[in-house]
């Protein structure tokens, strides 16, 4: 008889790693206890199940438990929790959901999948019929037969993370006005500001209504109307809620089996993905990892390292050594037509985790401009000033952006340096890309202000100076002015005309150089400073820069001076 393994969970982490298990070991015993009724399903897909793109449910089911019974030889015990784990006797306790029935079953591993759940807060109201949350296929069953039947006006999704963003866009599709809530000052907490800030008006643009630095206090019904009252004093009456305000680790089992939990409550895990018991694994959504690059321990809630770590689990589990090594958190999320992508570490994060970090920001074509369909990619590097280290990177776009994210990722897990992404050799006929592909063109810039070849000055850093001391110069065209605006106060000479205009301006200055997106930019602070004018180029250029514009206002109301209104 070979190894008996228990395996708790039985979607992404537990289904993935009692697959590995049988591959690896014909004599082991596995058993798989699922608590719902669906093992193997695809979460990722249900919003779009809600909105009808996908339209077989049973598209859904990517496995069930019968299939993965026969083909892999496990026992699948679907509507059956575990209720407890004893450490001491190896042994865990089951209880059968449908007949109430306990039992217990010996164990030599473990390996817990049990995922995460949505934070559903204590708030007045919050269990009335018409507040919904997204976690599995009855939840989508529930949002989706109150749409079809019920055929709610409006919707309020409370919480601007990825599966927020994901339900407001598939209840747009299907005809129902959304308004998104969101206590932060923006949407998708893994992007800097002003790159969400990017996405807050594309979303206004498509109709939606952003509600940020506001938040749910409380539901009550109106008639059959459902009333939100928010933090900021005043009540939205709508015909449905969707809470996406996050998810907490299902951590409790663990908990009373004295396992180790970390202070963001996810299981502690070591890179092996076992617990602080040697018997006893876990993965998924339920753990604490380490972050790839800050090296703190931090959560994902992605089914990627989930499926990833069962694999690692299931081969520790039954004596193979593998290691997990820490998750860049690589993320992308589809808003309508608009792609939204982030890996590794955010500025933010290294700014609260002192690590030194640059940024660039670039924004190109995802293929050649001549070829027809191109669209603008407007990517944010940050990488180390000294080695050149890549750390980060986030991007927004229509086209393209996902394999841009996909080669960064890449690049930060091999600890690949900005200079090694100028050397790329990425693949490229028109209809794909450029020759200079919008990845070597970030590694170009980023090399350019590591190399000194250019002095920048970043959005958020114009807060603390005033007119008095800079000059803004606009080297766009009259027509891009006229069709965008331009920073109040600027002087505007195209970049043909700089070289001869250089007399009228005075070296005593501090001039910042602008245009759309940083190329001439460029080209205009190197004509500035070789003809000895002190000189700054406004990284990522008047796009960024107007993005950010209401952060900015924020941060330092005095400056308005020289900003537009
Ligand atoms: C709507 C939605 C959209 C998403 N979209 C994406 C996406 O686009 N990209 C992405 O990377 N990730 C996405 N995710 C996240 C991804 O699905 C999760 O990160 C992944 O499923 C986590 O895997 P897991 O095995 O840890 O947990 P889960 O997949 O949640 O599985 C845990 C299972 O354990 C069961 N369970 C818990 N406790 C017990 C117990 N005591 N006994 C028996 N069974 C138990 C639960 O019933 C559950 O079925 C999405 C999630 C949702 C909800």
């Amino acid at each position: 008889m070979g190894i008996k393994l228990l395996v708790i969970g039985g979607v992404a982490g537990g289904a993935t790693a009692a697959a590995r298990a049988r591959r690896l070991d014909e004599q082991a015993e596995i058993i798989l206890f699922e608590r719902g009724e669906h093992i193997s399903f695809a979460n990722c897909g249900l919003p779009y199940y809600i909105g009808e793109v996908i339209k077989d449910r049973n598209d859904l089911l990517v496995t069930t438990a019968k299939k993965l019974g026969e083909r892999y030889n496990i026992d699948v015990r679907i509507f059956t929790e575990v209720v407890a784990i004893d450490p001491i006797k190896k042994q865990i306790q089951a209880k059968n959901l449908k007949t109430g029935e306990t039992y217990y079953e010996s164990y030599d591993k473990v390996i817990l999948a049990p995922g995460a759940e949505p934070v559903r807060p204590s708030l007045d109201g919050v269990d009335l019929d018409t507040i919904f949350n997204l976690r599995n296929i009855p939840d989508s069953d529930r949002i989706k037969a109150y749409v079809d039947e019920k055929k709610p006006g409006l919707a309020i999704v409370v919480g601007g993370g990825y599966i927020g963003l994901e339900m407001a866009e598939n209840l747009v599709d299907r005809g129902v006005k959304t308004i998104i809530l969101e206590m932060l000052d923006q949407v998708m907490a893994p992007l800097d500001y002003e790159m969400a800030a990017i996405v807050h008006a594309y979303l206004r643009r498509k109709g939606l209504q952003l509600e940020l630095e506001n938040s749910a206090k409380s539901f009550s019904k109106k008639g059959n109307r459902t009333i939100v009252s928010t933090s900021k004093g005043f009540d939205i009456e709508c015909d449905m809620v969707v809470l996406s305000i996050g998810i907490k680790p299902e951590n409790k089992l663990a908990k009373e089996a004295g396992l180790k939990v970390g202070e963001r409550g996810g299981i502690k895990v070591d890179a092996t993905m076992r617990t602080s018991d040697p018997d006893i694994f876990a993965v998924g959504d339920a753990v604490e990892i380490r972050d790839f690059v800050s090296g703190q321990p931090t959560s994902t809630a992605l089914a990627g390292p989930a499926n990833k770590q069962g694999r690692i689990a299931a081969d520790n589990a039954l004596g193979r050594r593998s290691l997990f090594k820490g998750t860049l958190g690589t993320a992308i999320v589809k808003i309508f037509s608009m792609t939204v992508a982030s890996t590794g570490a955010s500025e933010k994060l290294l700014k609260r985790s002192n690590i030194p970090y640059t940024v660039s920001y670039t924004h190109s074509g995802s293929h050649a401009s001549y070829y027809p369909g191109a669209e603008l990619i407007a990517m944010k590097l940050i990488f180390s000033p000294g080695s050149g280290k890549v750390l980060g990177a986030q991007i927004v776009g229509k086209g393209g952006v996902d394999k841009r994210i996909d080669v960064l990722a890449t690049a930060i897990r091999g600890s690949m340096t900005v200079y090694d992404l100028e050397e790329l050799e990425l693949a490229y006929a028109p209809p794909y890309s450029s020759a200079k592909d919008p990845v070597n063109i970030a590694g170009f810039v980023a090399s350019n202000i590591l190399k000194g070849d250019v002095e920048n000055i970043y959005w958020n850093e114009l807060g603390d100076l005033t007119a008095n001391d800079i000059t803004f110069i606009d080297l766009r065209n009259r027509d891009e002015i006229e069709k965008a605006g331009m920073i109040e106060g600027a002087l505007h000479i195209p970049l043909n005309e700089l070289r001869n205009k250089l007399p009228q301006l005075d070296k005593g200055k501090r001039y910042i150089a602008y245009c759309a997106v940083g190329q001439r930019a460029y080209m205009g602070h190197r004509i500035l400073v070789q003809n000895g004018f002190r000189s700054a180029n406004l990284s990522g250029g008047y796009r960024t820069y107007i993005g950010a514009k209401e952060k900015i206002m924020k941060e330092s109301p005095e400056t308005r001076i020289w900003l537009s209104e």
